[in-house]
């Protein structure tokens, strides 16, 4: 036998690994079961992280990178990147360790806040006031002497426990060396906690590195953002996209990749292509939806679809899709007689937008419009009688001077039909307070 395999027969006692065992905590575990004070101390007896042949003999592979212990130290493998780790603190659940005394490998996750079987937030502080940490002799004992089972947990928000259980679950398949789908998963699952994480607990811009995960406290509040918006997908994802176009500076405000900065960057990446795909989808129905700045016809990366189907036309097109100048139909949108936005810019343009449904419908609608003099034919009246009519409000245009600025009076054929039927069935008392108005139904029609 050469030396290098004599090495782990130096041990006296040779726990074996459970099945999803962190390998830190492992290591605390073969170090106590040797009577040595800590981990560290398996370093005399020839331990080595990265030495495959020092972990023969532990059965299966414990899950993990191995931190902060000198050559005991191992990378966190092909499994999942390191950034994904945080192992500076022990954490654990209480209850889990008194049911079964070894340290699961998703607390060493850095996500991992709370435990779903028992619904209640992880401990990574002592009731002694000390951080856990893994310079110590016994597994379940912090250094105070605490036995770590008794420690009192908090219990757990609802959406702290849907991101656990949804990283336990990923977690538990990805342990599996041949399954490739469940360090996917896992991976792609983590990316997403850690941008919308970074996005709704505070300042996206500092996402590439999201400080102090190690603290429990401090990952807890990540998790619960990117929960927020997960639990209440798509509802909360749009709102929290509304948030942030509310905060960029006005001359930005129509330009989607300057509005989204950030957020915009990393959703469209590819090195994240997958992890990323759901909030693309939903960024793309935002888009459809709700953005009221303008869809570049080059942006090559939003669906076709959504540049064809974009709620909001700007003015210039929607003008000339009605036969109208611009001006007439901002002054519509000022008036309030259709949806749309009217943006005045730093530079002294105006960006305005109308909406799609608005516009088809003022389109449809303007077909049937018909000037004073045709309401003087359909009515059989005058003129002078026609324009004393409007004064009074009785016959009610849908466009003209006053309401968007056009010259001409215009009218619904509809509402001028339904007036006439009351005239002709022989009251002719328009004056009459109890008449129908020529414009029964109220409509943001201008
Ligand atoms: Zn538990
Ligand atoms: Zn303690």
């Amino acid at each position: 036998m050469d030396l290098m395999s004599a090495i782990p027969n130096r041990l006296l006692v040779r726990p074996r690994a459970v099945e999803g065992e962190l390998a830190q905590g492992f290591l605390l575990r073969v170090s106590e079961a040797n009577g040595l004070a800590s981990p560290r101390s398996l370093i005399s007896v020839g331990w080595r992280g990265n030495d495959p042949l020092t972990w023969t003999g532990c059965g299966i592979m414990p899950m993990g990178p191995i931190n902060g212990l000198g050559s005991l130290n191992r990378p966190a493998g092909n499994r999942l990147p390191s950034r994904f780790w945080s192992l500076r603190r022990a954490r654990c659940c209480p209850v889990c360790l008194s049911e079964s005394p070894f340290w699961r490998a998703h607390w060493g996750l850095c996500f991992s806040v709370a435990c779903s079987h028992h619904g209640i937030k992880l401990v990574d502080r002592c009731s002694c006031g000390k951080e856990l940490r893994w310079h110590r002799s016994q597994l379940l004992t912090c250094t105070c002497g605490e036995d770590l089972r008794c420690l009192s947990a908090e219990s757990a928000s609802a959406e702290a426990l849907h991101l656990t259980r949804a990283i336990e679950v990923a977690s538990a398949a990805c342990w599996e060396e041949t399954s490739n789908e469940g360090k996917k998963e896992l991976c792609d699952l983590m990316h997403r906690i850690w941008l919308l994480g970074a996005h709704t607990a505070g300042n996206g811009a500092k996402r590439k590195k999201l400080g102090n995960l190690h603290d429990c406290a401090q990952a807890l509040a990540i998790v619960e953002g990117a929960g927020r918006v997960l639990c209440q997908w798509p509802d909360a994802f749009f709102d929290l996209l509304d948030g942030i176009s509310m905060k960029a500076a006005p001359h930005k405000a129509n330009r989607m990749v300057a509005v989204f900065g950030a957020l915009y960057q990393d959703m469209f990446s590819e090195a994240q292509w997958y992890a990323y795909s759901t909030l693309r989808d939903a960024f793309d129905i935002y888009v459809r939806t709700r953005w009221t700045g303008q869809v570049a016809k080059r942006n090559r990366r939003l669906d076709d679809g959504s540049i064809e189907e974009h709620c909001w036309v700007p003015v210039t097109c929607a003008a000339r899709e009605l036969g109208w100048r611009s001006p007439r139909l901002r002054r519509a949108i000022e008036a309030g007689l259709v949806r749309g936005h009217v943006r005045h810019l730093p530079s002294g343009r105006t960006m305005s937008v109308v909406h799609r449904i608005d516009l088809d419908r003022l389109k449809l609608d303007q077909m049937d419009w018909i000037d004073l003099l045709g309401v003087c034919r359909l009515l059989k009246i005058g003129k002078v009688r026609a324009k004393r009519l409007v004064q009074e409000k009785v016959l009610r245009p849908v466009a003209g001077p006053v309401i968007d600025g056009s010259s001409v009076w215009r009218f619904r054929r509809v509402d001028i039909e339904a007036l006439g039927a009351f005239l002709f069935s022989g009251d002719d008392q328009l004056e009459n307070a109890s008449l129908p108005t020529a414009r029964g139904t109220k409509s943001a029609t201008p």
